[in-house]
């Protein structure tokens, strides 16, 4: 989606490849002494401590991941970005550096990679990352951006998959469905937008939910909380492709049943008044929706206290070494069903 009030007039070809990279990364600087050489030789030089390294990386694909028509460019850079420190932060490891690919066909002219750069250098602000390299090439059909984030932690912070222990409380930041109802509003309103091009979308009433899906925050923040709590969590994942597949990831790498209570997920209020509208369930937007980059970990049960009152975190369920297939306690039962996964997979139609 191109910003009307800017003229989109620059061929690429005008400026080159060496010509569009000076373009789109002039504007950056080093924020971390970590970072000793940035863009502009054939590799960048980073210098860590004593801290252990954590490398995680992402690829985006017009029309597979996202769809231009409702994406603001801008939006996709700052994005693409926090997807990226959002692994970082689920390794309980603070996001350092990032390096950007690019593939992009000549119909995309300068202004556009700049606006996806806005979003990026926005993102390196806010989340103190540096942009430290990347790669551009062409592109015969639509845009693929592809992210590489790097961060560090000592060693005995770095937070697995694997590692939640019988009996541990399961706990997740913030609230959850959000950015899935996002998306449908994004999407009706598009179909409306194309049968009636006069109609102006409708979506202030949605503002919470769109923001949640156009402009989604890595939970960079946990990882101090937690600090200052005093707790280590013992395992952790991010929650991109909906609560029940992560669920289902740390139960299956710790080797025991993970086990939630419906009327513990914690979902905004603008949520279940889309979830009403669209007649979705909200229990269903939020273990199947996806995309909402809060973080699921799991702690012993005697750091109970010092977590069951914190505005950020809600404790969602237990986890069990005696029952090992992972369940959902229905809400005012004792019923408990087998969690599924029906999360976001890219090779599925
Ligand atoms: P090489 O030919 O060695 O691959 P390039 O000419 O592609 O080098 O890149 C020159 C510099 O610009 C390198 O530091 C590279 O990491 C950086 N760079 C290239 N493309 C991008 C991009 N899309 N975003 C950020 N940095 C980039
Ligand atoms: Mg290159």
């Amino acid at each position: 989606m191109f910003d009307d009030k800017k003229t989109y007039t620059t061929p690429i070809s005008s400026l080159g490849e060496f010509g569009l990279i000076d373009r789109l990364t002039r504007d950056f600087s080093i924020q971390n002494s970590e970072t000793v050489v940035g863009i502009g030789d054939d590799a960048a030089v980073l210098h860590f401590n004593d801290e252990k390294i954590v490398v995680s990386s992402d690829v985006l694909v017009e029309n597979v991941h996202f769809n231009l028509g409702y994406v603001p460019l801008r939006h996709l850079g700052y994005k693409a970005v926090v997807v990226n420190l959002s692994d970082i932060a689920a390794m309980n490891a603070v996001p350092k550096q990032i390096l950007v690919n690019l593939a992009v066909s000549n119909r995309f002219p300068v202004e556009a990679l700049e606006e996806v750069y806005d979003g990026i250098r926005l993102a390196c602000q806010k989340y103190k990352v540096d942009l430290v390299g990347g790669d551009t090439t062409s592109s015969q059909l639509g845009f693929v951006i592809s992210i590489t984030a790097i961060g560090s932690a000592k060693e005995h912070e770095i937070t697995q998959r694997k590692g939640a222990k019988d009996k541990d409380l399961i706990v997740v930041s913030g609230d959850l469905g959000a950015a899935y109802m996002g998306l449908q509003v994004l999407e009706r309103e598009m179909i409306t937008f194309k049968s009636n091009p006069n109609l102006q979308p409708n979506i202030e009433e949605y503002t919470y939910i769109v923001e949640r899906q156009l402009k989604p925050e890595a939970r960079t923040d946990v990882k101090t909380i937690l600090n200052e709590l005093g707790i280590t969590p013992t395992s952790m994942i991010d929650v991109s492709d909906g609560l029940a597949s992560e669920l289902l990831h740390l139960a299956k790498h710790s080797d025991l049943g993970f086990h939630v209570y419906e009327d513990k997920l914690p979902v905004d209020p603008h949520v279940i008044s889309a979830c009403d509208e669209f007649k979705i369930s909200h229990t269903t937007a939020v273990l199947n929706g996806g995309e909402d980059y809060e973080l699921l970990f799991t702690i012993p049960i005697t750091e109970h206290e010092k977590i069951a009152k914190h505005p950020d975190f809600t404790i969602i369920g237990y986890t069990s070494e005696a029952h090992k297939e992972s369940t959902l306690i229905l809400s005012g039962s004792e019923n408990h069903i087998p969690l599924t996964a029906q999360g976001w997979n890219a090779f599925v139609e």
